[in-house]
C-alpha cells in the first residue's frame, strides 16, 4: 500500500473542501490558532511513518489527554476505578451538566469532561507531583522529552472554564471529588493544554495500537487496560458524534477542541489528524473527512 501517496491524495483533496468550520473560541488562547493548518502522520506497527502537510506544528491537545490520563490512573489504581464512574456512551456534549445530576455525580464515562476531572482527582490523591509526573508519562509513551505544557493555553482555560468549575463543583455535591476543587481543575487545564505535534501524538498513541508496547519496546500500559481503553475510545471519544465517528470511520479514537484527532487500528497503525476548525459537535472537520476517506480507501477499520 502506497501510505505516502494515500496521505498526500487525501490531504488535496480535502484542503480544497469548502471550510465553514469555526476554530474553537471558548477558550481564547485556542480562537488565536490559523484555520488554515492542516496535518496528517501516520504510523505503522513496523516503524514505518508517512506524514502530508503541517504534520509537524504543535497544537493543544485538548480533550486527547483524557486518555493519558485515564491510562495513568488505570495503570496505578486498576478496577477500582469504575467504583467512580461508568463506561457507557453519554450522547452529549462534553461539558454537559445536567445528566451528571440524573445520574448522582456518576460521570458516564472517562472521556466526558465530568468523567476527565474525576481521573484527575484520582491522580491528585496518588501521585506526588501530580504535573510533573504526568508529563513525564506522556513524553515516555511518546518517546520525546521535549514535550510540555502551555501555560498561556492552561491560564487562559482556567480563567474562563465556568462549565467545568460547575461540573467539579456538581462532583463534590455527590462527593466524587476528594481533593480541593482549585487543585483538581488546575491540574486538569494543564494537562489539556499539553502542545503536540501530529508525529509525537502518533508515537504515543503506539503503545495503544500495539497491546501496551511502547515504540522503546516496554510495557507502558497492561494490554488488558489497552484494550479497554480502546473499547472507551470506540463508543466515547467523540460525545455526541462517537456513533458518527463509528460509521464513518469505524476507529477508536480521541479527538479535542484544538483540533486533533487520533484514531488506530489495533495491531496495524496510528493516524493523527489536526485542523483546528471545529464542526458543531466541536470535532476537527477536515480530520473526520480525512479520515473517513482514508480507512474507505485503504479498506482497514475494526469493521
Ligand atoms: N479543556 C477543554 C474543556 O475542558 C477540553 C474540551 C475538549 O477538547 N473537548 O472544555
Amino acid at each position: 500500500m502506497n501510505y505516502k501517496q494515500i496521505l498526500q491524495d487525501i490531504h488535496k483533496e480535502v484542503s480544497a473542501l469548502k471550510n465553514t468550520s469555526e476554530v474553537a473560541n471558548y477558550i481564547p488562547e485556542l480562537a488565536k490558532v490559523n484555520k488554515d493548518q492542516f496535518g496528517i502522520y501516520l504510523n505503522n506497527i513496523n516503524g514505518e511513518n508517512f506524514e502530508a502537510g503541517d504534520a509537524d506544528v504543535t497544537f493543544s491537545i485538548q480533550s486527547i489527554s483524557k486518555v493519558f490520563s485515564l491510562a495513568m490512573a488505570f495503570g496505578s489504581q486498576g478496577d477500582t476505578l469504575w467504583e467512580r464512574m461508568d463506561v457507557e456512551p453519554s450522547g452529549n456534549p462534553f461539558n454537559y451538566l445536567s445528566l451528571l445530576e440524573r445520574e448522582k455525580g456518576i460521570p458516564r464515562n472517562p472521556l466526558i469532561n465530568s468523567g476527565a476531572i474525576v481521573v484527575t482527582d484520582c491522580l491528585v490523591s496518588s501521585l506526588k507531583n501530580p504535573k510533573e509526573d504526568f508529563l513525564q508519562f506522556v513524553r515516555d509513551l511518546a518517546n520525546d522529552q521535549t514535550i510540555d505544557y502551555d501555560y498561556e493555553v492552561a491560564a487562559s482555560e482556567k480563567d474562563t472554564g465556568f462549565r467545568n468549575y460547575a461540573i467539579a463543583n456538581l462532583l463534590k455535591s455527590f462527593d466524587n471529588l476528594h481533593n480541593p476543587i482549585e487543585e483538581v481543575l488546575d491540574f486538569y487545564f494543564h494537562q489539556c493544554s499539553i502542545a503536540m505535534n501530529c508525529k509525537q501524538l502518533s508515537n504515543a498513541f503506539f503503545a495503544f495500537a500495539n497491546r501496551g508496547v511502547c515504540m522503546q519496546n516496554n510495557t507502558c500500559i497492561k494490554p488488558k487496560q489497552a484494550k479497554r481503553i480502546n473499547a472507551i475510545m470506540l463508543t466515547c471519544g467523540f460525545y455526541d458524534e462517537a456513533g458518527e465517528f463509528a460509521f464513518e470511520v469505524g476507529l477508536p479514537g480521541k479527538s479535542g477542541v484544538g483540533g486533533g484527532i487520533v484514531a488506530l487500528l489495533p495491531n496495524q497503525y496510528v493516524i493523527t489528524t489536526w485542523s483546528p476548525g471545529l464542526n458543531e459537535k466541536g470535532n476537527s472537520y477536515y480530520g473526520m473527512q480525512a479520515l473517513e476517506r482514508f480507512t474507505t480507501q485503504t479498506n482497514s477499520s475494526i469493521f
